[in-house]
């Protein structure tokens, strides 16, 4: 499998060939064409396999297949990330990945920032928002942003926002999102927390273990 079997977005691509990419690494072969497919998906990988590239590409290409965003509109897709670090990290590769795709607007919304800020940036219109789920929590509960339009979300390193005790937050979003919806959720390891998490809130996912 290559990235131009994938029939990605021709701006997708020019920033593909922008990063060197050649090829895929194993998860992408495996994730990308079933995030693609619209099928949900249980992966497990860890970091240093290319996952963040394995869902933020599946994820732009969706943004770019919706509608355009209005201010005050919620976003179309969300990344659920444990720590500060990571999350900045996957909207910095998300804002890589969608450089040509000019419209599709990226935030990241962690804790110890300024809230007022990215309340601003929120509430202007954005298609994706990579989060901490603390700090996502809160700007849903102040009315910063909304679930509503929500129709992708992504839960990277799953096990360890568990570790942290985002569980309830991880539960609050997933059990708000409008029905029609796509997950990815990505664990580096499979105890039976994630696997019920995953029962209860993939549809049929497809498996993909590296
Ligand atoms: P990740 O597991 O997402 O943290 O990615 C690990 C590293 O692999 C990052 O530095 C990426 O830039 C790099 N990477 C991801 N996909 C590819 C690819 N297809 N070809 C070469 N490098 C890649």
């Amino acid at each position: 499998e290559s990235f131009t079997d994938m029939c990605l977005h021709s701006s997708i691509m020019k920033d593909i060939a922008l990063h060197e990419y050649t090829r895929p690494t194993p998860i992408q072969a495996q994730a990308m064409p079933v995030a693609l497919s619209g099928r949900d998906l249980l992966g497990c990988a860890e970091t240093g396999s290319g996952k963040t590239a394995a869902f933020s590409i599946p994820m732009i290409q969706h943004c770019l297949a919706q509608p355009p965003i209005c201010r005050g509109n919620g976003p179309l897709a969300l990344v659920l990330a444990p720590t500060r670090e990571l999350a900045q990290q996957i909207e910095k590769e998300v804002k890589a990945f969608s450089k040509s795709s000019e419209s599709i607007k990226t935030v990241v919304v962690v804790g110890g920032t300024n809230m007022s800020e990215q309340k601003y940036e929120l509430r202007a219109g954005v298609h994706i928002v990579v989060a901490t789920p603390g700090r996502f929590i809160d700007h849903l509960q102040q009315g910063n942003t909304s679930l509503s339009r929500i129709s992708f979300v992504v839960l990277d390193e799953a096990d360890r926002m568990l570790d942290m005790g985002f569980e309830p937050q991880i539960r609050e979003v997933m059990q708000n999102l409008p029905r029609k919806h796509q997950t990815l959720l990505f664990s580096a390891t499979m105890p039976v927390e994630i696997e019920t998490l995953a029962q209860e809130y993939l549809h049929i996912p497809v498996q993909i273990k590296v």
